[in-house]
C-alpha cells in the first residue's frame, strides 16, 4: 500500500467518537484509566512508525497518531486511508490492555482465549500464516497483543455484536467471548 495520510480533524474526531463508544460499553468514565489517555497528533513524524507506546516500555502510555503513516508502520500497515477509526480502536484496546491488566489474567480469560500472555510473541505453536480460522486479521496472528487489540479493534466497531463470518469460527468466537468478559471486568471497576 501507498502513503496514507490524515488530518488532524480527522484524528480528533476519530478520537472523541471511539471514547464515545468506549463510555456505551461501560469501559470508559470521568476520571476512569481510559479517560486518561491522550491522543498525540504527530504532524513531523516522518515514518509513522507509533502508535501505543505502552507495550514498547517508554514511560509514554497515549496513543500517538501519525500524520503520515506508511508500509513500515507496524499498527498502521494494515489499514486503507478510511480506517482511522479503526486504528483508534485498536490503539484503545491496548491502552484497555495495558492498564487494567488484571482484567486480563482474571480468570486466565485472556490466556485460555488467545492462546498464551499478552506479549509480543504469537501464541506458541501457531503459524502466523496461519491466521484465518483463528484470527480476525492476518496482524492478529503475529503477537498476542495485537490479537487482542484487533479483536478489540472490531468488538467496539460492531458494538459487542459479534458478525456472522466469525461466529461461524470457534477459535475467534472463543477470543470475542474473552474481550466481552474483561470489557465487563473493566467496567466492573467503576462501581
Ligand atoms: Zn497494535
Amino acid at each position: 500500500m501507498g502513503k496514507i495520510c490524515t488530518s488532524f480533524d480527522e484524528v480528533t474526531r476519530g478520537y472523541n467518537k471511539v471514547r464515545g463508544e468506549l463510555i456505551v460499553l461501560g469501559v470508559l468514565w470521568n476520571g476512569s484509566k481510559l479517560d486518561g489517555v491522550e491522543c498525540y497528533y504527530e504532524a513531523l513524524n516522518p515514518i509513522g512508525l507509533i502508535g501505543w507506546m505502552g507495550f514498547y516500555n517508554f514511560n509514554d502510555r497515549n496513543i500517538h497518531f501519525p500524520a503520515v503513516y506508511n508500509g513500515l508502520a507496524l499498527d498502521f500497515r494494515w489499514y486503507d486511508k478510511n480506517s482511522a477509526l479503526d486504528v483508534m480502536r485498536h490503539e484503545f484496546g491496548h491502552a484497555l490492555s495495558d492498564r487494567y491488566p488484571g482484567a486480563l489474567k482474571k480468570g486466565g480469560v485472556f490466556r485460555t482465549a488467545f492462546g498464551g500472555p499478552c506479549c509480543d510473541k504469537p501464541a506458541p505453536g501457531t503459524n502466523p500464516e496461519d491466521w484465518e480460522e483463528r484470527c480476525v486479521t492476518p496482524y492478529a496472528a503475529t503477537k498476542t497483543q495485537e490479537d487482542f487489540a484487533e479483536t478489540f479493534m472490531l468488538f467496539v466497531k460492531h458494538k459487542g455484536k459479534i458478525p456472522v463470518k466469525f461466529a461461524k469460527k470457534p477459535a475467534i468466537r472463543k477470543k470475542w467471548k474473552a474481550v466481552a468478559e474483561i470489557v465487563k471486568h473493566v467496567a466492573a471497576a467503576k462501581r
